[in-house]
């Protein structure tokens, strides 16, 4: 790694920590040759994942949107930040391992439903009519009365 002050590319690492993400390692070097200090980043390089759009638009698949999605829907459950965090990160690892450059987003959301499904049932309708922009109500009424079928059936509903 070069200096950036006098060229040369004798350096030492004074230190090297990783961010809170731990996703990247910062580096602090010190330049042999001029004993000025730099910083360097190393992470691992990762092909972004596009996502198809219904109109057929591409789109970059954002951890942030899926979180904040998340978020809403699991508004006032038992589901701490670490949980959805965690979600989204093997979400992210799915997506990356099917080697697909371009996914649509129908496929993603698909996931995200299953997933959350497994999580929380609240949380998955209210992520589902989300998702679904209640453009196909009937589904998503389906889907609610299912979940209430499911929930007497297990006997979690209201005896009264
Ligand atoms: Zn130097």
């Amino acid at each position: 790694m070069k200096c950036p002050y006098c060229g040369s590319v004798d350096n030492k690492v004074i230190d090297s920590r990783m961010t809170k993400e731990g996703d990247t390692v910062r580096r602090r070097r010190e330049c042999l040759g001029c004993e000025r200090r730099f910083t360097t980043y190393e992470r691992v390089e990762q092909p972004p994942i596009v996502l198809i759009k219904k109109d057929g638009r591409r789109e970059s698949f954002s951890r942030n949107k899926v979180l904040s999605g998340l978020q809403k829907a699991c508004e006032k459950r038992n589901i701490s930040i670490n949980t959805l965090e965690q979600f989204v990160d093997e979400l992210e690892r799915e997506l990356q391992e099917t080697g697909e450059k371009e996914i649509p987003s129908t496929v993603v959301g698909e996931r995200v439903m299953n997933k959350l499904h497994e999580l929380d049932d609240v949380a998955y309708v209210r992520f589902a009519s989300v998702y679904r922009e209640f453009k196909d109500i009937n589904d998503f009424m389906s889907e609610l009365k299912d979940l209430f079928a499911t929930r007497a059936e297990k006997g979690q509903g209201n005896a009264n």
